[in-house]
């Protein structure tokens, strides 16, 4: 664990030395849970957001986006429950003065029942080889029983405190579980208490009598409260869906992650409105779309699990999450939820507009039932950055630190260096990155040595090298390298556009969805 965690300490300096991610207002020593993303980071970010938007836009007849404002009329956050239901319970330690969320707390605990019961598996099946039966071992060995059994009890205890939304009971999980505070290792703690996420400002003078309003914490709302214009304008036909990419604000208690948990954050959601009776079918469907989008990245289908939820909002039907296997154990990165009719009842209600489909085919009306698919660009960056991340042990003994990004990805698509700064090679070497500027991300270096120069753009995760030397003058080839294998052949400056569109363009992995 404490190897992992290494790790993470160094991923985020990278982020950093590299010009992917800064903390916000870094010259008055950041701003808490609030970061900026750097010269790579916001190619990165912009290609992941190209590689959802055109999966969900391109790819699907029935799905149009939209782009609505942060701010939003007040009402629609009564409506939507955020007003008096957003809230996280929040615990503090009496020693350390940290908070934490009550609930974090225990699902950590949980997780540590399971990480037991995985030692004594993996234990096993080491000593037992090809032998081992896993199911019998877990049906059998008494440890992994005794785990088993007080994970599943406390996970039962969990989700019904959750449901009852009962802060004493949480509470009493935490202190019948000895659960310590990292920081000062005491169980000196409060109690729980429900805090709302949501930031709040006015808008408009006082004297004009300002009023309150919210910086959105999700984008959804700004789906929902359109779906009438949108489906009136666009004359969609269920199911269809709604897509949007936008900025959303948390206030959040625990903010200790990086950028895995932000107080201003992005997310990519999208809303597909069905006939109700047919939901579940979609949630099915939806999440295995969604999984297949992820698994597309090449990052190893073994780094994703879905993970159901324990407490359903009290508007959903069904939803679960897609986890990824980060440094810091399995986490959330994507959220798929049946959310019924409820945000377009209440839309409905609170505005007194009629919000309803009518279906030619049956010559019914109704509030037609949403299954929504979201995802936080910034989660979905880190789970990027930590599968892509190695220092590699090389052959002659040195050790390099590269950042295997999916090439379709990648900030910097090709890098051109010319072998040395003279004899017309510069010039050579920029008349090429003229030529592909047009087709990709380019990048000319001619500072330091090759090796040198090669290495800095592995750290930046560059698919591509070329070098230009005498050779090129004479018959126009260049030495294009490849950054995973490092691998160097001879290619001709005129086939260079053609192998290197093929391996970075979103239009392929897009393709290879279908
Ligand atoms: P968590 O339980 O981790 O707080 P959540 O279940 O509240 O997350 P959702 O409301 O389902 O999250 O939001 C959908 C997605 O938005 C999440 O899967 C995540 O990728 C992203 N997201 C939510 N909160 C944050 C945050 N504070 N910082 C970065 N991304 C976030």
């Amino acid at each position: 664990m404490a190897q992992q965690e290494d790790v993470f300490k160094k991923i985020i300096s990278h982020c950093k030395e590299y010009g992917f991610v800064f903390p916000s207002s870094d010259i008055y020593d950041g701003l808490g849970a609030v970061y900026d993303y750097g010269q790579n980071g916001v190619e990165l970010k912009n290609n992941i957001k190209q590689y959802w938007w055109q999966s969900m836009v391109l790819l699907h007849e029935n799905i149009v986006g939209i782009d609505a404002a942060i701010f939003m009329h007040p009402t629609t956050w009564k409506a939507s429950g955020h007003v008096d239901a957003f809230n996280d319970p929040l615990i503090d330690n009496r020693d350390s003065k940290k908070r934490y969320r009550a609930d974090v707390l225990i699902e950590d605990q949980l997780a540590k029942y399971d990480e037991k019961i995985d030692k004594e598996i993996a234990k096993a099946a080491k000593k037992y080889g090809d032998n081992f039966d896993e199911v019998q071992f877990r049906a059998t060995n008494p440890r992994v029983l005794e785990h088993t059994q007080k994970r599943d009890a406390l996970h039962e205890r969990f989700a019904k405190a959750l449901n009852d939304g009962n802060l004493e009971e949480l509470r009493q999980i935490i202190l019948d579980e000895e659960i310590v505070c990292p920081i000062s290792g005491t169980r000196n703690w409060t109690e729980v208490r429900q805090f709302n996420l949501m930031f709040s400002t006015e808008m408009g003078s006082t004297a004009d009598g300002a009023s309150k309003i919210y910086l959105r914490p999700e984008t959804a709302q700004g789906i929902f409260v359109n779906y009438l214009n949108v489906q009136k304008t666009g004359r969609m036909k269920l199911p269809f869906g709604i897509a949007q990419i936008g900025k959303a604000f948390r206030n959040e208690i625990v903010a200790r992650q990086f950028i895995f948990r932000m107080r201003e954050f992005e997310q990519m959601e999208m809303q597909f409105f069905v006939k109700p009776g047919t939901e579940l079918q979609w949630f099915d469907t939806w999440k295995q779309t969604r999984m297949k989008w992820h698994q597309n990245l090449g990052f190893g289908a073994e780094n994703y699990r879905f993970h159901d939820h324990d407490k359903l909002a009290h508007y959903a039907n069904a939803a679960t999450d897609i986890e990824f296997h980060m440094p810091f154990g399995f986490k959330e990165v994507e959220g798929i939820h049946s959310r019924t009719n409820f945000d377009l009842s209440q839309h409905s209600k609170y505005s007194g507009k009629k919000i309803e489909y009518f279906d030619p085919e049956t010559n019914e009306s109704y509030i037609p039932y949403v299954i929504e698919t979201s995802i936080g660009v910034d989660r979905m960056f880190l789970s990027i950055m930590c599968h892509s991340y190695e220092e590699e042990q090389l052959p002659d003994g040195q050790t390099r630190t590269v950042l295997h990004l999916p090439a379709a990805l990648a900030p910097v698509k090709l890098a051109v260096f010319p072998l040395t700064k003279k004899d017309g090679l510069p010039e050579k070497a920029q008349e090429i990155i003229r030529d592909l500027r047009f087709h990709f991300n380019c990048k000319y270096e001619e500072k330091d040595q090759i090796g040198k120069r090669y290495r800095r753009m592995d750290a930046i995760g560059c698919p591509y090298c070329v070098t230009v030397d005498q050779q090129t003058l004479q018959d126009n080839t260049v030495t294009l390298r490849d950054r995973d294998t490092m691998e160097q052949h001879r290619v001709n400056i005129a086939d260079l556009q053609g192998i290197i569109e093929e391996k970075v363009s979103i239009t392929t992995l897009l393709k290879n969805l279908q």
